[in-house]
Formats: C-alpha cells, sequence, structure tokens
C-alpha cells in the first residue's frame, strides 16, 4: 500500500525500518529472518537502500521483493537518480510496478567522490537533483507511487565533512519544491538534537507543508565508536548533555553503551512526540541491519511499547544479533 494512505489509516504512534541489500548469500538469509522477526514490531512501512550510481541495484530489488511478497511488509524503495542512466531508472520502476512496491524515496544520491557533474559523460547527467527524478516518476507514473525525498534538520552538506557553516533553511526552498514537484512524504537525515529537529519541524510546518508526514530520522547507538562515526559522516551534532552521558568506564563496556544508547533513544522520542503534540508519530529507525537496540527501544519506551503488546515473545525479537 501508499505511505501516504497507510499512514492516514494508524492514528497511534509507529515505526518504520531501514535496512540495506546484505553483500552475501548467507547476509541475505539471515536478515530476512531478522527482518521476519522484526515485522512483530508491526512497522508502517520499511525502506531498502539503494547504491549510488545503481550499484546495489539488483540487490535492493532482491531484497525489496522478498520483503513485500513473502514478508508482507509494506516496502519503499531507495533510488538515487545522479550519476545513473535514465536506463536504470526506468528498469527499477518497471520492477517496482511488477512486485506491487507503491513507494519510492527519491534521492539525488552522490557523484563519486572527486567527480563533478559537469565532468559526467552527458547520458548520466540528466538528472542533477532529487527534484528531476520526483518529476520524472510523477510525469510518467501519475499516483501509482508514493514518494518521498530526504530533508536534513542540520543542513545539507556538500564535500567537506567539517565544514559548519550549513543551515537548514538554506535547503527549505529546494525542499519545498520537491513536495510541489508532488512528493507525498519526508524522511529526515539522522539526528541526536532534538532541538535542531523541533526547531526544523517547525520551520517546514510553517513554510513548506503543514500537513505532509515528516518522519524523523534516528540511528540506535550500537556502538560508541559507530555512534560518532555515523554522526559525523551525517553532520550530527552530539548536544553535550548526551555526550556526558558516556563517561570513559561506560565507553568502554559495549553492554553499557548500547543501554545508555536505548534510553537516550526513547527520551528523544518522548521528547518529540510530546512538543508536537504527536504531531509526529511515526519513528524512522536506520537499523543498520541490527535488531537489538531498535527492539530495546520498542520495547521500552511507553508510547511504543504497545507494538508488540500483543507479542509475548518479546525476546525473540532480541537473540541472534550476528553482524551481517
Ligand atoms: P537534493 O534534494 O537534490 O539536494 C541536494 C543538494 O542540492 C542540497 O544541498 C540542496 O539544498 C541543493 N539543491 C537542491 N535543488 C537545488 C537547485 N535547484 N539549485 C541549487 N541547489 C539545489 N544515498 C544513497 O546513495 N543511497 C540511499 O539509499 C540513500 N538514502 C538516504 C535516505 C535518507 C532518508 C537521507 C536523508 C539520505 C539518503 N541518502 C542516500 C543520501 C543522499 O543521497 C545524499 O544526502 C545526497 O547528497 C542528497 O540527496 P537529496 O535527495 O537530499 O538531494
Amino acid at each position: 500500500s501508499s505511505i501516504r494512505e497507510l499512514y492516514d489509516q494508524r492514528s497511534t504512534p509507529a515505526v518504520s525500518l531501514e535496512f540495506f541489500p546484505p553483500k552475501t548469500e548467507i547476509g541475505k538469509r539471515n536478515l530476512l529472518e531478522r527482518m521476519g522477526r522484526m515485522s512483530a514490531m508491526d512497522p508502517l512501512f520499511v525502506t531498502v537502500t539503494w547504491g549510488a550510481g545503481g550499484t546495489t541495484a539488483e540487490k535492493t530489488l532482491e531484497l525489496a521483493t522478498l520483503a513485500e511478497n513473502s514478508l508482507n511488509l509494506n516496502v519503499c524503495i531507495h533510488l538515487t537518480c545522479t550519476n545513473m542512466s535514465r536506463g536504470i531508472i526506468d528498469e527499477a520502476l518497471e520492477a517496482c510496478k511488477k512486485i506491487g512496491i507503491r513507494n519510492i524515496l527519491a534521492l539525488r544520491g552522490d557523484p563519486p567522490i572527486g567527480e563533478d557533474w559537469n565532468d559526467m559523460e552527458s547520458e548520466l547527467n540528466e538528472f542533477k537533483y532529487a527534484i528531476d527524478l520526483v518529476r520524472y516518476i510523477k510525469q510518467n507514473y501519475g499516483d501509482y507511487f508514493c514518494v518521498g525525498v530526504a530533508a536534513y534538520p542540520e543542513g545539507h552538506h556538500e564535500g567537506e565533512l567539517d565544514s559548519n557553516d550549513h543551515e537548514p533553511h538554506k535547503d527549505l526552498p529546494f525542499l519545498k519544491q520537491k513536495i510541489e514537484a508532488g512528493a507525498d512524504f519526508v524522511i529526515t537525515q539522522l539526528f541526536y538534537d532534538v532541538e535542531k529537529f523541533l526547531k526544523f519541524e517547525e520551520l517546514f510546518r510553517r513554510e513548506v507543508s503543514d500537513s505532509i508526514p515528516l518522519f524523523p530520522g534516528l540511528m540506535p547507538i550500537n556502538s560508541y565508536s559507530l555512534f560518532h562515526r555515523a554522526a559525523k559522516l551525517s553532520h550530527a551534532s552530539i548536544p553535550q548533555h548526551i555526550s556526558e552521558r558516556f563517561s570513559p568506564e561506560i565507553q568502554a563496556d559495549d553492554h553499557a553503551v548500547k543501554a545508555v544508547g536505548v534510553e537516550i533513544l526513547i527520551e528523544i522520542i518522548n521528547e518529540i512526540y510530546q512538543r508536537t503534540s504527536g504531531r509526529i508519530k511515526v519513528f524512522h529507525f536506520y537499523t543498520l541491519n541490527l535488531e537489538k537496540a531498535t527492539a530495546q527501544i520498542v520495547t521500552g519506551c511507553p508510547l511504543l511499547s504497545h507494538i508488540l503488546e500483543e507479542d509475548q515473545d518479546d525476546d525473540s525479537l532480541i537473540d541472534n544479533e550476528d553482524v551481517i
């Protein structure tokens, strides 16, 4: 089903989950089992990532097909458009239609490091920004696809990791254009600073749309080094009151890091829900294909625990945590 329809039908808080296609057969089998168990969280939808330039096209479509048809999940496929020929995009869209997938997250993607659009062959240059893909999908498929777009509560950074001169309001006119071109929902980059997200949400509601679903992107904390690496790569700032909770003793103890991480994520979810008066009610998890932390957050969060109440066998959700 389309995410807009599902969203309108769901009145209680919910989650959505992001996965990436594993490289190996064993990885794929493990992930499918894990996704099967995680379906007990009754996610509003699950998304499957796409390698920029189409590098994972086959594996993304394969995982998406299994999730949609064998696991009966509502799938949203990520699709990037820069540095990709129109042929790959057409093939992906046709495949989705054939499978019965109704949701596409339309992204620009990043050009290969060190390359510039201007240097690309013209065949790979047709889609410059995500809006070009939104328009293309809407023109060719009308309302068949429910199209999502990305947003950045702390601003979108191009290039250098350390530049801090980006502000969310600079991207806002472009986000608005993506919505005007027909985008139906928005998923944000991960963040840990609730104040920054809330400011962005207010700006978005005031200047872009007061009704389009906006899904905040949350990455559970699986290890201390991964937490810092992911935050840095995504340009997500870590507020001092959060970094202070990881004393050197906690940093050295993986279990303690995870436990503090679960507490932090639960607090973030509660705060967002309360302070938006429930306007934000679906929380998008960047799972990194891992199950434990997300399951513990859902189980421990009073807003979300109803999801699992009918399924008392919660332990099954947190076993078998092998890295894929
Ligand atoms: P756009 O909306 O096109 O924006 C890109 C930049 O250009 C922004 O700085 C914007 O302000 C600017 N801009 C937009 N329009 C114009 C214009 N008309 N004139 C001038 N400037 C303009 N990447 C992957 O490769 N695979 C994935 O599966 C993937 N999934 C993601 C999921 C989410 C939820 C998010 C937030 C990101 C994801 N990404 C993924 C990363 C994404 O591809 C990059 O962040 C990329 O750099 C920007 O993509 P976009 O769709 O936001 O681009």
